[in-house]
C-alpha cells in the first residue's frame, strides 16, 4: 500500500473524474483524542475539527500529538474551510500547531460562539500565529463551502455549544454526530430535540458517521441532572470545605458545583489557569451563570468559615501541575487540607492515569480529608452516548452506510456490530483507520488501497515534529540504562591517547562507587585508540569511535547486565 497525497484526482487529469466521496480520517479512529477529518470531493476539501490528543506512557518529554497534515501540502487553495464541532481540545487543541501550514488570507473558519471564544483565547497564548477570523455558526446555521452544503444542529455533549453536522454532498447527504450523548435534562441547554433529528433522517441520510467513545459501556449515559442529584449528597453532608476538581473544559460540571455552591450558600473559588480562563469566557457569553458575590479570590478564603468555601480546581487525573496536586503536596499558597475537607475527583480516570490518581487519592487522606470520586459515586458522566443511545441514533437515521468515528480500535469495532445489529448490513459498514481513504458513492462504500500519511506528529516544546522515532527511542534509553561519555585526548603526531580517559556518566553507576570498572574501562579504551591509531598519520577517526561504542558496550554489558548509551569524544591536539 504506497502513500499518496489526498486529493488524488488531480494526479489523472485526463482520466473522467468518478462521482465519489473521499473521506480521510487524519486522526481520532483508533485512538480517543487528536480527532481530525477530511471530506474531499473531486479535490476540494472540507477539513472538520484538528485536535491533538496527550502522549502515551512510553514518551518520555512529549506535550502532545497532533494529526500529520503532510497530505495538504501544496493544497491550500484547495481547502474550502474548518469546521468545528466543539471546544474540547480533542477537537481544537492542534489549531496553533497546524494551521500556520495550511495558512491563506481568508480562510474560512466555522464555530459555535462558545467555540470561537475558546480557540480564539489559547491563540493568544501563542505568538506569531495568523489572525483567524472565525464565523460564528448555531443550531439550524446553513452555510455552502463548494459542493457542501453544511446544517449544524445541536448535540448535547458535557460541553454547552456543541454541534453537530447535515452534509449534503453531491453524492448524497452525510451526517457527522460530533461527540454526543441523549440528554432530557441537561445543564444550562436544552434537552436533546429527537424531533430536529427525525426531521434530518427525513431528507435521507446515505452515510452516518457516529461517536464511539461510549460504544463499550452498556445502557444509556446519565444525565447531567443525574449527576447534579449525586453531587448534591455531597454538598448536603459536607460541613467542611468542598474541594471539586474537574477538566477546565467539563463547563457543564463547573456550573453544577456553581450553582449547587449558591443553594448551600458557598462561595466559591476558582484556582487553576485554564479553569480561570474557561469560566471567565464562559460567563462573558453566557455559558456559566452565577450570582453577583460568589466568586471570591483565594486570598478571601479566610474571611469565611469552612462551610461556605467551594474551591473549583484542575487535577482530578492526578496531573503533576494541577492545582489539586499542589494542594495535596502541601505546595499551594493559601490552600492546605484538614480534616472535614471534602475533595471531589470528579473526572473519569483516563487510562493510563490509574497510579498517579492512586497516590494523590492517598496523599489526600493522609491528610484527613474525605475523597469522593466516581467509582464511589455517579458523578461523573462521560459526555458520550452509550450503546442504547447509539442504537437509537442509527435506528432514527437510518443510514444506507454507517462509519463509527471517535475511539480507540474495540470501540469502533463494538460500534459497528450495534450498528449490524441496527439492521445495517455488514457491507455498507466500515470500520477505518487514521489515514486510510473511504470512498463514497450512492451504490457503495469501500476502503482504499492507497493511504496517506498519518504518523503521530509529536509536540515538544516549541518543536513541532522535530522529535521522532530516534530521539523517543534515545530518550527511552536514557531513561532505562543512562548515559556513559568516554572523552579521549589523543596526540595527532603519534595517534597515542595522552593521559587517561575522562569518563562522565549519568542514570548509569555511580561513579565513586564503580572505581574498578572504571579503571578497567579506562585501560579497554587506551587499547582501542592505541591499536587503531597507534601509527600516527591520516586516522579514520569515525571508525575508532564505533568501536568504542561497540567493545566498551560489550565490555560494560558483560560486567553489567546494562545497556547505556555510549558517547565516545575523541580530541586530537
Ligand atoms: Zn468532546
Amino acid at each position: 500500500m504506497g502513500e499518496v497525497p489526498c486529493g488524488f484526482e488531480s494526479h489523472r487529469p485526463h482520466m473522467k473524474k468518478q462521482n465519489s466521496l473521499k473521506i480521510v480520517p487524519l486522526g481520532g479512529l483508533g485512538e480517543v483524542g487528536r480527532n481530525m477529518m477530511l471530506l474531499d470531493y473531486q479535490g476540494k476539501i472540507l477539513i472538520i475539527d484538528m485536535g491533538f490528543r496527550l502522549p502515551e506512557e512510553d514518551m518520555p518529554g512529549i506535550d502532545y500529538i497532533v494529526p500529520n497534515i503532510n497530505c495538504l501540502k501544496g493544497k491550500q487553495k484547495s481547502i474550502l474551510g474548518l469546521v468545528f464541532t466543539h471546544g474540547h481540545y480533542d477537537h481544537i487543541g492542534a489549531i496553533p500547531y497546524l494551521i500556520g501550514k495550511i495558512w491563506q488570507p481568508n480562510l474560512e473558519i466555522f464555530a459555535s460562539p462558545l467555540t470561537r471564544g475558546i480557540i480564539l483565547k489559547r491563540q493568544e497564548e501563542f505568538s506569531s500565529q495568523p489572525k483567524l477570523e472565525i464565523e460564528e455558526v448555531k443550531n439550524g446555521s446553513k452555510i455552502k463551502l463548494g459542493p457542501f452544503r453544511i446544517e449544524f444542529f445541536k448535540q448535547n455533549h458535557n460541553i454547552p455549544d456543541n454541534l453537530g453536522l447535515f452534509i449534503e454532498t453531491p453524492v448524497g447527504n452525510i451526517l457527522h454526530t460530533s461527540d454526543f450523548k441523549f440528554d432530557s435534562n441537561p445543564v444550562n441547554d436544552l434537552p436533546t430535540d429527537f424531533e430536529k433529528f427525525k426531521a434530518l433522517s427525513k431528507r435521507k441520510i446515505l452515510f452516518l458517521l457516529s461517536d464511539s467513545t461510549g460504544a463499550e459501556e452498556e445502557g444509556h449515559s446519565l444525565s447531567e441532572k443525574e449527576i447534579l442529584e449525586n453531587l448534591e449528597e455531597i454538598f448536603k453532608r459536607s460541613t467542611g470545605r468542598i474541594i471539586a476538581a474537574t477538566f477546565a473544559s467539563l463547563i457543564n460540571r463547573i456550573q453544577q458545583i456553581i450553582t449547587l455552591s449558591e443553594k448551600y450558600h458557598r462561595k466559591v473559588v476558582i484556582e487553576g489557569y485554564s479553569m480561570k480562563t474557561n469560566t471567565e469566557l464562559a460567563k462573558v457569553l453566557g455559558y456559566i451563570k452565577s450570582k453577583k458575590g460568589t466568586l471570591i479570590k483565594a486570598k478571601e478564603i479566610s474571611n469565611y468559615p469552612d462551610s461556605r468555601i467551594t474551591i473549583l480546581c484542575t487535577g482530578a487525573q492526578g496531573e503533576g501541575s494541577a492545582v489539586l496536586m499542589r494542594i495535596a503536596n502541601k505546595e499551594h499558597p493559601f490552600i492546605r487540607l484538614r480534616r472535614g475537607d471534602s475533595v471531589i475527583l470528579s473526572s473519569s480516570v483516563i487510562p493510563g492515569n490509574e497510579r498517579t490518581v492512586q497516590i494523590l487519592k492517598d496523599g489526600i487522606l493522609r491528610q484527613k480529608a474525605k475523597v469522593f470520586h466516581y467509582k464511589m459515586m455517579d458523578i461523573h458522566a462521560g459526555g458520550h452516548a452509550q450503546q442504547e443511545e447509539l442504537k437509537e441514533m442509527i435506528k432514527i437515521m437510518r443510514p444506507k452506510f454507517f462509519l463509527p468515528i471517535h475511539g480507540q480500535y474495540s470501540m469502533l469495532v463494538s460500534h459497528a456490530e450495534l450498528a449490524r445489529e441496527s439492521g445495517i448490513p455488514e457491507k455498507n459498514i466500515v470500520v477505518a483507520e487514521n489515514g486510510q481513504v473511504i470512498n463514497l458513492n450512492q451504490k457503495r462504500i469501500f476502503v482504499e488501497k492507497k493511504t496517506v500519511p498519518s504518523n503521530y506528529v509529536m509536540v515538544d516544546g516549541l518543536g513541532i515534529g522535530d522529535v521522532g522515532e530516534v530521539v523517543l527511542r534515545d530518550r527511552h534509553m536514557l531513561a532505562r540504562d543512562g548515559m556513559f561519555v568516554i572523552v579521549a585526548v589523543v596526540d595527532k603526531q603519534t595517534g597515542q591517547i595522552k593521559g587517561s580517559p575522562d569518563i562522565i556518566s549519568r542514570g548509569f553507576v555511580y561513579l565513586r562507587e564503580s572505581k574498578e570498572l572504571l579503571a578497567q574501562t579506562r585501560k579497554k579504551v587506551v587499547e582501542i585508540v592505541n591499536r587503531a591509531a597507534g601509527s600516527g598519520g591520516a586516522v579514520n577517526w569515525s571508525y575508532i569511535k564505533d568501536e568504542i561504542r561497540n567493545k566498551i558496550g560489550q565490555f560494560l554489558y558483560t560486567k553489567t547486565q546494562r545497556r547505556p548509551i555510549i558517547l565516545p569524544v575523541v580530541i586530537e591536539v
